[in-house]
């Protein structure tokens, strides 16, 4: 039997995430994902590529614990075994979500005040945070006085402040100008090589897949399946050098045409 059947089994595996069979069917009866099945490493940068509606965001959620699949099932494992449910999961929106009337510091803190975390140890976790996304310096800013990266930034080092051992990115950049996601690629990889997180990162951008990740699952049409798989094999660290080359014009055409099935069936306008 293939399926595992319990959180050890994903530990022992070396899998940070392992949907099964999983299914969401919303109260108005749209059949929103599924069935799908995904297994993450522990490490790994995993993108989730498909059309608008596809389900997505409904798979994040699902692994996130925001929402309960209809059937099938989600498991988890945590690099210390025991599990701190709020502390193993960070997720960065699409919009940055910052309350508006504090600092960015603040905003950083807000999860570390919901987990009742001791003001010294707090202190240091957003001054590390921050140091992170490269805002020390804007600490007592506001939300106002930030560009939408510099917003961004906020947003990651917020997730990032708790130590999460998987973060779920929803189509984090996919509002900010093109030389600002490049640079928000970039700095994105190299905390994902110097923190080894778990990364599953959903965007609609070919390009974007295949600059980030070790592996893209193009997703199909509603409800999302499992279209194809593609291992990006490009050497590490990726920088600018790979965005202009061959190899990586050569995936993207690889993607890009896994993806065109998806639409198959829409008029080609
Ligand atoms: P994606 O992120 O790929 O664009 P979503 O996961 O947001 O897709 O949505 C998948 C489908 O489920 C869409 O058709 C969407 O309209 C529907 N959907 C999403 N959330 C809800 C909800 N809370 N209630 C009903 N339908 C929803
Ligand atoms: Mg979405």
């Amino acid at each position: 039997m293939a399926e595992a059947s319990s959180d050890v089994d994903t530990a022992i595996a070396g899998l940070a995430v392992s949907l099964r069979g999983v299914t969401k069917a919303y109260d108005n009866g749209v059949m929103a994902l599924g069935p799908l099945d995904l297994d993450v490493r522990r490490g790994e940068f995993v993108s989730l590529l498909g059309p608008s509606g596809c389900g997505k965001s409904t798979a994040l959620r699902l692994i996130a614990g925001l929402a309960a699949p209809t059937s099938g099932t989600v498991q988890l494992s945590h690099h210390e075994g025991g599990t701190r449910p709020g502390r193993s999961i960070g997720f960065v929106f699409q919009e940055p979500t910052l309350m508006p009337w504090t600092s960015v510091e603040e905003n950083v803190r807000l999860p570390l005040r919901l987990a009742a975390v001791p003001a010294a140890e707090a202190d240091a976790r957003v001054n590390e945070a921050l140091a992170r996304v490269g805002l020390t310096e804007f600490a007592d800013g506001y939300p106002r006085e930030l560009s939408g990266g510099m917003k961004m930034r906020v947003s990651l080092a917020r997730a990032l402040v708790t130590d999460p051992d998987i973060l779920l990115m929803d189509e984090p950049f996919a509002a900010l100008d093109e030389i600002t996601r490049f640079r928000l690629n970039n700095d994105l990889l190299a905390l994902w090589r110097h923190l080894k997180k778990t990364v599953i990162f959903v965007t609609h951008s070919v390009f974007e897949s295949v600059y980030l990740s070790q592996r893209v699952i193009v997703m199909t049409q509603r409800p999302g399946r499992l279209g194809a798989e593609i291992g990006i094999d490009a050497p590490e660290p990726r920088g600018e050098d790979f965005r202009t080359s061959a190899e990586y014009a050569h995936l993207c055409r690889k993607v890009s045409s896994a993806l065109a099935p998806s639409y198959s069936g829409k008029s080609a306008l």
